[in-house]
């Protein structure tokens, strides 16, 4: 089962909920950060690295000696990366999203694969677990490519055991990046806090990934704080609230310190424990749904 972490707006509480969520899972799990532009994942998980690879996108470059300035190329990039003007084509490789269709466009077969470093894959263990992040090079603007890279990755059964659960953590948002790390998940939770911009954001949240039709469940993080408005949308909404983590000094003290959450003491363990056992409920309930 692949899980997807993620919220409508940062600083929710995800990635302590996903490194809690490692530390308490039943069997071994990969943990994968694609919250690409600011991974802080192994910050608490401490992975032992064992490899590392660029991540690369395909870009195109021009052989103008072939090209005879038929436009086709410009036509059809939706991303206005390559331009034709009279004589001259010009391509912006910031702007390419690598999707080849110049290349397959152009009748002069004028236009090869030159590549561009969207950033870098790591992997490693962590403790019994296994550990996969992408981190997007410093200036570089478009994480979906790199988080589908990351995601690819999962396929490599030399590095990763394919009957593995897997748990990623998103990044926050509903844009592109997030609907890319979710996009692949058997079951997606929402992490928000009772708060209004927690409710605001757990609403865009829901309504982007709502057409996705997978389940979805919500942890409301430092409950207890703001008022009960997530309750009311999530009973609304007809989305399960699998979890409650208090609003309590002594958590932030463990994230501020970059521990695991669920490790610092008998009881939270025993709450991560059991949101890991409602998820995979939340999914194998899904499943039997489907196939009824
Ligand atoms: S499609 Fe090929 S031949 Fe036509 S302008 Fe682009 S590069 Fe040149
Ligand atoms: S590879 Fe795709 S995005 Fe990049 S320039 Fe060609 S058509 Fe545009």
């Amino acid at each position: 089962m692949k899980v997807a972490i993620a919220s409508g707006k940062g600083g929710t509480g995800k990635t302590m909920v996903t490194a809690s969520l490692s530390a308490t899972w039943e069997s071994p799990v990969v943990a994968v950060d694609l919250d690409v532009e600011e991974p802080n994942l192994h910050l608490f998980l401490k992975p032992e690295w064992t490899g590392r690879q660029d991540a690369l996108i395909e870009v195109p470059r021009v052989d103008e000696e072939k090209c005879d300035y038929c436009r086709k190329c410009a036509d059809l990039c939706q991303f206005k990366a390559i331009s034709v003007l009279s004589t001259v084509v010009m391509v912006f490789p910031e702007m390419c999203h690598g999707c080849g269709g110049c290349m397959a466009v152009c009748p002069k077969g004028a236009i090869t694969a030159g590549t561009r470093t969207l950033g870098e894959i790591t992997w490693g263990h962590s403790g019994d677990n296994a550990f996969l992040m992408g981190r997007l090079r410093v200036g570089e603007a478009m994480s979906p490519p790199l988080i589908r890279e990351v995601q690819a990755q999962l396929a490599r059964s030399d590095l990763f055991n394919p009957a593995a659960d897997v748990l990623m953590d998103a990044p926050p948002g509903v844009s592109c990046p997030a609907v890319n790390a979710v996009i692949d998940s058997d079951v997606i939770v929402l992490v928000t806090e009772p708060t209004p911009f927690g409710v605001f954001d757990l609403r865009l949240a829901h309504q982007a990934f709502l057409p996705l039709n997978k389940p979805m469940g919500v942890v409301v993080n430092r409950a207890g704080l703001g008022n009960d408005e997530v309750y009311g949308f999530c009973r609304g909404a007809g989305l399960p609230i699998l979890a409650e983590i208090p609003y309590d000094r002594a958590i932030a003290e463990a994230y501020a310190d970059g521990d695991i959450v669920a490790r610092r003491n008998p009881q939270w363990r025993e709450m991560f424990g059991q949101l890991a056992r409602a998820i995979q409920a939340l999914g194998a309930m899904t499943r039997e749904a489907r196939h009824a």
